[in-house]
């Protein structure tokens, strides 16, 4: 197919090919798994989200399966006209339970419940959007969506927020709202919760924190940074995601009931967009359960995490501040990360490589995600191989 009027789409693929920008994603073959088919290769796999590897348990599976054949695939309606399923409730009410919050409301995603906050909490020019510089890409895209402007102070920096916070922009703002991530995505640093909490209220701003890489991770029973940071009760807004340790997709903000019932009403990806399927919801309620009934999937996946950076640290490579399960493998070249992705995958090792516009320019890595699914033999496999493939490209 060839049209005239989509010639500027070759240039554009041209020009991201010569930046080394044009993405071709492998292919996963197999359920994702602690060792996954990909690209027809069986690889230990350390790229996914899947913290605590239920996205093919059979119980979660189980309770997908039942709720097909009780409601069907779809809900086939937005939130408001008549996509509201008794599933959708029950998980929001669990939901604001699990998090000690007084109530929840669900998003198709991680993505469109920061997009759904920003855009309806910052709806004035009269309003402030504060962001720690290194927040996911959603707040970026939630907070352009929004009306207010936005100052950006640097990472995880309380003297330039408290800045900020004390700016006459600041102080003659109607609301300010200050964003951080709970754990940074890239990094696997968790934010200073507490301190941005204290500066915060101090000037009169409430605090939305993204907790998609904690949800399920860091905290009691996996209950996020509020709870590593013991905040209960002190935290406005708390966003996540149900794609990563919840293992199938949708996003949340648990709030109080007004703040709520006030997003229900006119965050527009609620209002038009379509609810999550049934299946997914009963899926995210299996994992709940889990999360509160069985401890030992979380002690695993910190077991293997402490393992895993251990092993790493003692072969030599540079990993970071990280104190979660996200482990960067620093590399600070964009040829030689990829280099070593590809020696590894070769090896049975999967690791993907990061660079910019993902990360800065030098801070160029690779991203490992260990999971609780994951043996000691798949670790040790996986710390041997890169051990090897660093030596070839002189890395360590
Ligand atoms: C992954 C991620 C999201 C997006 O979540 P999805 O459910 O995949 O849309 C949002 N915020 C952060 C910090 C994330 O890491």
């Amino acid at each position: 197919m060839k049209f005239d009027t989509l010639k500027f789409a070759d240039e554009e693929v041209a020009v991201l090919k010569n930046e080394n920008r044009f993405l071709q994603p492998r292919v996963l073959q197999s359920a994702q798994e602690p060792v996954s088919v990909i690209d027809g290769r069986k690889v230990v796999n350390l790229t996914s989200n899947n913290y605590l590897a239920l996205a093919n348990d059979p119980k979660v599976k189980k309770a997908a399966i039942e709720a097909i054949e009780k409601y069907g695939v779809g809900s086939a309606a937005v939130r408001t006209i008549i996509g509201t399923m008794t599933l959708h409730t029950e998980l929001e009410e669990k939901f604001a339970a699990f998090k000690h919050a007084e109530a929840s409301i669900l998003f198709q995603s991680g993505f469109t419940s920061n997009v759904a906050v920003c855009q309806s909490l910052m709806s004035s020019e009269d309003d402030l959007l504060i962001s720690d510089e290194l927040n996911h890409a959603s707040i970026i895209d939630g907070a352009r969506l929004a009306k207010a402007p936005r100052k950006i102070y640097r990472h995880k920096d309380i003297r330039h927020l408290t800045e900020i916070l004390e700016s006459p922009e600041a102080r003659k703002a109607r609301r300010k709202m200050v964003v951080t991530d709970g754990v940074f995505s890239m990094d696997g640093d968790v934010a200073n919760l507490d301190e941005v909490v204290a500066v915060a209220h101090k000037y009169g701003a409430f605090v939305m924190v993204d907790d998609a890489h904690a949800s399920g991770v860091i905290g009691k029973e996996g209950r996020g940074t509020v709870s590593h940071f013991g905040l209960d009760g002190k935290v406005e807004i708390q966003i996540g995601t149900l794609s990563k340790a919840f293992a199938a997709v949708g996003g949340y903000a648990a709030t109080t009931k007004n703040l709520r019932d006030y997003l229900g009403s006119v965050a527009r990806p609620f209002l038009f967009s379509s609810s999550q399927p049934p299946s997914v919801a009963a899926s995210c309620l299996a994992v709940l359960d889990i999360l509160l009934h069985e401890p030992q999937y979380l002690k695993r996946l910190w077991d293997n995490t402490n393992f895993f950076k251990e092993e790493m640290k003692k072969a030599g490579f540079n990993t970071g501040d990280s104190v979660t399960p996200i482990t960067p493998v620093m590399i600070g070249d964009p040829v030689k990360a990829k280099a070593l992705s590809n020696k590894l995958f070769d090896e049975g090792v999967f690791a993907l490589p990061l660079g910019f516009p993902t990360v800065p320019k030098g801070k160029e890595r690779l991203r490992t995600i260990v999971t609780a699914g994951h043996t000691v033999k798949d670790l040790e496999f996986a710390v041997e191989k890169f051990r090897k493939a660093g030596k070839e490209l002189n890395i360590i």
